[in-house]
């Protein structure tokens, strides 16, 4: 038995059981102010609660508060005042120690893939793993099934600059999910695709989404808001101008 595959099972990586906040929610923002140095507050006074299994689309002008929003939930920024409080940790007071296994927790995917260049698909992904060292005969069962989700089981050995962009999105969703995340963020993912294949994305994260998993999808892309029917949150300089529970993007515009 390797080292790794030793560590691994000694740690244990059994899926941590899910956690919800005391008030039942998955993510709550509560009053959630930031300020960057410079200029107006990006987030001002902002409460969001989000149950377990939704699927949120948060839309608005640039420089409205979404990515900051992503940044705080992924405990990149803290808030300057309010709580954030996800799968029941404040994430104000999460220890400096705690943040990496925080973060690893969530499912991240960015409208730039940000696959790493110099290594296959196949590596792509078993990468996500071993950072948890999670066994190797584990990760060589979890990495092809998870591939055959985003419908690329046949593309394990290839590079991401051989990909389209659909296919190194599908790679870095995999890369997402592969270990098991309860909660899925998403800062414009289909913002380099072409609308056919923004659609297959849209489609399979409508798939993991009836699998369970949490969606917070920011987005510009008005088709697919309007046709999805799914909650959407409206932002507007820091504030949150609507949000409605089957709603569309011409709501505002
Ligand atoms: P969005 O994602 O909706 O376009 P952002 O959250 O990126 O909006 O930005 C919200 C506001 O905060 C904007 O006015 C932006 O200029 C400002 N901002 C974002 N990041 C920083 C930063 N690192 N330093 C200073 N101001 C920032
Ligand atoms: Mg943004």
């Amino acid at each position: 038995m390797s080292e790794e595959t030793r560590r691994g099972r000694a740690r244990g990586n059994k899926k941590a059981k899910l956690r919800l906040n005391p008030n039942g929610d998955i993510i709550t923002l509560e009053n959630v102010s930031k300020s960057y140095s410079t200029g107006a507050p990006a987030l001002n006074g902002v409460d969001l609660h989000i149950k377990k299994g939704e699927f949120v689309f948060i839309i608005g002008d640039s420089g409205s508060g979404k990515s900051t929003m992503i940044k705080l939930l992924l405990r990149e920024l803290t808030a300057t005042k309010g709580k954030v409080t996800v799968m029941g940790e404040n994430l104000s007071k999460l220890r400096r120690r705690k943040v990496p296994k925080y973060r690893r927790s969530l499912g991240i995917v960015f409208q730039d893939f940000r696959l790493l260049k110099d290594r296959n698909v196949y590596e792509n992904v078993a990468f996500a793993q071993r950072i948890i060292q999670t066994p190797i005969k584990e990760i060589k069962r979890n990495v092809p099934a998870v591939l055959s989700v985003v419908g690329l089981a046949g593309k394990y050995k290839a590079l991401p600059r051989e990909l389209s962009g659909g296919e190194q999105q599908r790679v870095a969703i995999a890369r997402a999910l592969i270990n098991r995340p309860a909660i899925l963020l998403a800062d414009e993912p289909t913002g380099n695709l072409d609308p056919d294949t923004t659609w297959e994305i849209m489609k399979l994260l409508e798939k993991i989404n009836e699998n369970g998993t949490t969606i917070l999808m920011v987005t510009h892309n008005r088709e697919i808001v309007d046709t999805m029917k799914k909650r959407v949150v409206t932002m507007k300089k820091g504030v949150i101008i609507s949000d409605e529970e089957r709603g569309g993007y011409s709501y505002e515009y």
